[in-house]
């Protein structure tokens, strides 16, 4: 079904969800405080609103995708909002994400927050997704729309929901890259090809140890830290050993360094006979 979607924030990414909803025969409005990043997507036959609110008015879906909360509500504060659904891709924190809402709904418009799992280039790929939070109604009516630029993923009524996910998508990110780093820098001072090892030996290890990921989430859910593999007190003597070969190979063992602290406090709590995924629990506040 063809709608009419407006799109607000033409960057790198608002330039290319705008892009693959004018691919799928969608009628596209655009604006961009920058106009000329407005033209190529005007050479495809999207529209030109010359202000926000000229945006907001031509389409119930409206489409932001912006640097950061802030400017998307300095670019939606004075626009005919009441009625409209807006789809909110830009990121930010799930507080943020929740504030949007209530400000959204403040003007009676529906508010779905969305979590973009993908770079430019992926979207409209296989393999490009994107969260949504907030509003279910807004997200069952604009679903087919939303399926064009990525695969859709509702993650429930709190709006805050998608950028937590994002977030924690992205925690899980940096944690394997630091560790990637470490293991790097550790194989390239005693001079073995990196790229050998990336993809003979850690690439396959990795995917061993992910395999595991959702037992433990098991046991973090029901919060039995018990270990039929390996408890904490063999990973704190298996960390030291790690941490004093890194300094004898002379590299240092930085990132690396937070986990051992962790295992420590956790052993030093008498827990050294629980398994790995008790560690979670240091993380509470
Ligand atoms: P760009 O820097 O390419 O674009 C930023 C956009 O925000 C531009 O349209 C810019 O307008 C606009 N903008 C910035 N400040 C203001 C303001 N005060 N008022 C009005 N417009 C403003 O960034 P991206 O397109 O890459 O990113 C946009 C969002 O998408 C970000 O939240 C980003 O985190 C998210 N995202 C991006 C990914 C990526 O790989 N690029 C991946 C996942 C999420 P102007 O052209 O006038 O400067």
């Amino acid at each position: 079904m063809t709608e009419n979607i407006s799109v607000l924030g033409l960057g790198l990414m608002g330039s290319a969800l705008a892009d693959a909803l004018l691919s799928a025969g969608h009628h596209v409005t655009v604006w961009n405080r920058t106009p000329a990043k407005a033209d190529p997507l005007i050479a495809k036959g999207a529209v030109r609103a010359a202000t926000p609110a000229e945006a907001v008015e031509a389409s119930p879906l409206v489409i932001a995708c912006l640097l950061d909360y802030p400017s998307v509500h300095e670019v939606l504060q004075d626009t005919p909002l009441a009625g409209k659904t807006v789809a909110n891709l830009t990121t930010g924190r799930p507080g943020e994400a929740r504030e949007a809402a209530s400000w959204a709904a403040e003007r009676g418009a529906d508010y779905v927050d969305g979590g973009i799992m993908a770079v430019p280039h992926m979207i409209a790929k296989p393999g490009a997704l994107i969260l949504y939070s907030g509003s279910s109604a807004a997200f069952e009516r604009h679903e087919q729309a939303f399926a064009v630029m990525a695969e859709a993923r509702y993650v429930g009524e709190d709006a805050g929901m998608a950028p937590l996910l994002d977030l924690a998508m992205l925690t899980g990110m940096y944690g394997q890259m630091a560790g990637f780093l470490e293991a790097a820098a550790m194989v390239t001072s005693a001079k073995y090809p990196l790229k050998e090892f990336t993809t003979d030996l850690l690439i396959p290890w990795l995917n061993a140890m992910a395999a595991l990921q959702p037992d433990w989430a098991e046991k973090i859910e029901t919060g039995d830290h018990s270990t039929e593999v390996s408890n904490l007190e063999i990973n704190r003597a298996g960390m030291e050993n790690l941490v004093r070969a890194f300094r004898e190979q002379g590299v240092k063992p930085d990132l690396l360094l937070p986990m051992k602290t962790v295992i420590d406090q956790r052993t030093a709590r008498g827990l050294a006979h629980e398994g790995l995924s008790g560690l979670v629990e240091e993380l509470y506040n």
